[in-house]
Order: C-alpha cells, then structure tokens, then sequence
C-alpha cells in the first residue's frame, strides 16, 4: 500500500487517542515491534515500544551507541479537537434527546453544526469490564448531528458574532426523538434502552466514560488532481503517521537509539499523565536504559539532555483567501515540503521554546544530504499569530528541539487539509532524521 492511503487508513482507524495506540501498535507489531514487557534484556537493533495508558505510546529502535549519548525523538501527538461527552450526558428536551457535550481544544463552535457527526470511546463499568465504542460511521446505522436555525428565522443569530454564534452548552447532539406529547422522558427512557441492549451500558456507566464526537466519514482526496488530504484529526496524526511509518522503516540498526513518541492531551495544553508536561519522557526512556543494563539517574539526565527531537507537529498552511494573517516571506505553503518552526508562541514569542540555530544548521545538513525540500516559517504574522507544542516540555530537560511539521489549511476544522508532497516530505525528512 502507498504510503497516502495507508495514511488515509491509520486516520480512519484512528479518530480517539487510544484508537491511535491501537493501530500504532499493530503496525509495529508487523514490523517486529514488540513489548517491553516481553524483554529482559534489550541489545542494539531491537524494536520495542513502551505504551503509557492505552493513549501514548513510545517505540524505539535501539542503537548502536549507548543512550547516554542522547537519543533521536520525533514526537506527535494523537489528540485532536473534539467534542468530549459530559459525565451526565443523556437528556430530553421537548421531545428531542440529547448527548450533552462538552468541547475538547480549540474549535469554531459554528463549524460543527449540521454535520453528521460519529461517537468513539470506552466506556468502563463498576466491575471493571469495557465496552469499546464506535458508532456513527456505518452508513447504513445510526449517525449524529447538532441541529441549527433555519436561515428564515435567523436574523437574530445572524447578528453575532462566530464566537457567539452558538454557546458550547448548547453544542449537544440529537440522539433520539419522542413523538408522545405530554409523556416527558419516555423518549430518554427509550433511548437508554436501546444503549442498554446494544451496548451492555447502563446510565451510570457514562460516570466511568470516555467518549469523543467526531466527524463521520472516511479521509478523502482533495482536488481534481488528488493532490490534497481532506479529513479529521491530521493536527497532528499527519506527522504521528509519518513519524511511526519512518521508524517501522527503518532497516538499519541506527547509531543512536531512535524513538517515535506519540502523546496525548497536547490540544488542552499537554496535562495529565498521558501529556508531555510531567514525567512522561523521562518515565519512558527510563524503561529502556534499564533493560539496557545502562540506567542511574545521572545517566538518565545525560540521555535526555544529550537528545535531539523533532517535535512533529503541524503549522498553519498559507490561505491565499486571506492574505493579511500572514508574512508572506516567513510562511509555509501547501506543496513545498515539511515546515520547520523556529519558534511558537505569541505577542513576542512568549511561551515558546526558540530553537538553537546551531541545531538547526544540523538538520539543514541532513535534509539538504538527504535531497528532502522544506520550508521555515513564523505561524501568521507577529501580533497574529499564536499557539504553543510540546517542544518547550522536551526542551526542560536540555535538549535540543525544534517544531517540524506538515502545513495544514483549516487547521482545527473538521475537515483538515493537507498536502500529498508535504507528507512524504515529512516521512522522508524524519526518516533522514533517523538514519543521521
Ligand atoms: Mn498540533
Ligand atoms: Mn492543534
């Protein structure tokens, strides 16, 4: 399979973190991959990963020199926006049933009405079995959407602003209908049945959830020349893709350890135990060393701070439709090859982690030896542009990163674009990454 549509299979395989480890996992596992667990002792050349929680997961091909001497990451991550259900989602509201929601990162509320929408996730129950969901995707079962106003009494609504447009409380997706008039509930009660019977989940259950709504429907081509991706969830599974595919590809034993890390919870600012803001990394690597008979916590602290990383995540691609967001000198555009960002941040570069230049000579060298195009850029111009990665959280440990990514049009919408010669781009320059 070419690289594209098995790009186009791990996004439809993969719209939920956990769903990402999973096929992750199984594309490793083909390529000899194998758990930690399953090591007592790990030597140069072994495939191994590391999984954190079923929501990230670190696979590493060992190398030849010892880890002290530094590893090579390129980092992803596997969450996206989303709108996440409450922990009480289930009600009924004059006739209409609804799942209650309650957004996950950075969307334009307005962009997700009137679009049919599916539900991913698992639900755990008191004693503690799980019930694994997908539903909305069949064409042929049952789908969701989030209804609106019709244009003709829409005058009132037309007047605000898109931030204003819709409230997130009122984000919430029709489930089910009751057609009793004066019989309230019946229709939730109906609908709960339904969920009880075809999925083994009582009410209660949604406590202990974890379901995501999402876009339905399949990645696509964009464009008579099929030379744009169209789907959900490439910020940032286009760069988790290409970072897993280069390492499974790797068919030498590198000289220093290489590592795809792919994590969670980077939309929402990279908390919680499956983010990179905490232990995460150091946890991880740690596992490795150990197996490798090389771990003390100087040791561990050298590694890290002799890494490099590329941390692999998408900018915004140049939008000729408006112009004026963006330096056109110091922007990224679709079709020109992977994205490196000196830096993030916003209103003078606060909350970034400015890459040493020296660093990026370095891998100036290995793209332009490697014969792989790409481009630097500043995400919009200075007072507009904004946002931050996981690069300044690699960064707290030492060592040298940089953002290096695929441009994306509609970052954050539901249907992201991307560009077919920016993916390969990008497998092909963290691949030289890799073998440099
Ligand atoms: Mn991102
Ligand atoms: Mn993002």
């Amino acid at each position: 399979m070419d690289l594209i549509n098995a790009y186009k299979t791990f996004l439809n395989n993969g719209k939920t973190e956990r769903e990402c480890v999973t096929a992750a996992l199984e594309m490793a596992q083909a390529k000899g991959f194998r758990d930690i667990s399953t090591y007592d002792e790990l030597r140069a050349g072994d495939r191994v990963y590391v999984v954190n929680h079923e929501k990230s997961v670190a696979l590493f091909v060992i190398g030849q020199k010892p880890l002290e001497e530094g590893i090579s990451f390129v980092t992803a991550h596997i969450d996206s926006p989303r709108l996440d259900l409450k922990v009480r989602p289930v009600y009924e509201k004059d006739g209409l049933v609804y799942f209650n929601t309650h957004y996950y990162g950075g969307i334009k509320k307005y962009q997700w009405l009137t679009m049919p929408l599916a539900i991913h996730g698992v639900v755990f129950r008191k004693d503690g079995s799980r019930a694994d969901i997908v539903v909305g995707e069949d064409e042929d079962g049952p789908s969701f959407c989030i209804s609106d106003i019709l244009p003709h009494m829409a005058q009132e609504q037309m007047k605000k602003t898109a931030g204003d447009f819709i409230p997130g409380e009122s984000l919430d997706i029709v489930i089910g209908l009751n057609t009793e008039a004066g019989k309230d509930n019946e229709g939730r009660k109906a609908i709960l049945d339904i969920i009880r019977k075809e999925y083994k989940i009582e009410e209660e259950d949604f406590l202990s959830a974890e379901l995501e709504v999402v876009p339905a429907g399949r990645a696509r081509s964009l464009g008579f020349d099929s030379s744009m991706v169209m789907a959900y969830g490439q910020d940032d599974r286009v760069c988790a893709y290409t970072a897993l595919q280069a390492l499974l590809d790797l068919d030498t034993v590198p000289e220093t350890t290489a590592c795809t890390l792919l994590v969670d919870k980077e939309e929402i600012g990279s908390n919680g135990m499956t983010g990179m803001d905490g232990e995460l990394l150091p946890n991880l690597v740690s596992e490795v060393m150990d197996r490798l008979s090389q771990y003390s916590s100087l040791a561990l602290r050298r590694c890290l701070k002799n890494s490099r990383m590329l941390s692999s995540d998408v900018t915004a691609a140049y939008d000729p439709l408006n112009p004026d967001l963006y330096d056109k000198d110091n922007a990224s555009f679709m079709g020109r090859g992977v994205s490196f960002e000196k830096f993030t941040g916003s209103r003078g570069k606060s909350g970034s982690s400015d890459a040493n230049p020296e660093f990026i000579a370095s891998l100036r060298k290995i793209l332009d030896d490697a014969g792989v195009k790409f481009q630097i850029n500043e995400m919009g111009k200075v007072d507009v542009g904004g946002g931050g990665t996981i690069a300044k959280f690699a960064a707290r440990f030492g060592m040298q990163v940089i953002d290096c990514g695929v441009a994306v049009l509609s970052m954050h919408s539901p249907w992201e674009i991307t560009s077919v010669k920016d993916i390969e781009s990008a497998y092909s320059a963290y691949g030289a990454f890799f073998r440099a």
